[in-house]
């Protein structure tokens, strides 16, 4: 997770120095690159609430919190956006 980290701290660095001299579909490649790099660190996923079953319980469902999609326990990545989830026990 670290090396995510610092890729993207490298990138954003190269960025910073040399925005005005770089055409504008290299500084693009580079912004995608900052957002693949931000979606490999992992994030908890959210809750929403379901509504109530038939018993009357309150229910909640898992989502991702970088795009809200509803998302299956045994994910890894977020189907939607690409977002590497990280449940906790
Ligand atoms: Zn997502």
């Amino acid at each position: 997770m670290t090396d995510y980290i610092q890729a993207k701290g490298l990138i954003k660095g190269y960025v910073k120095a040399y925005r005005e001299d770089m055409p504008a579909y290299m500084r693009r490649a580079l912004e995608l690159s900052m957002e693949a790099l931000d979606k490999q660190i992992p994030v908890t996923p959210g809750y929403e609430d379901g509504g109530f079953d038939e018993e009357g319980q309150e229910t909640w469902y898992p989502v991702c919190i970088s795009c809200h999609s509803e998302i299956d326990e045994d994910y890894t990545y977020c189907p939607t956006c690409g977002q590497r989830i990280e449940w906790s026990d």
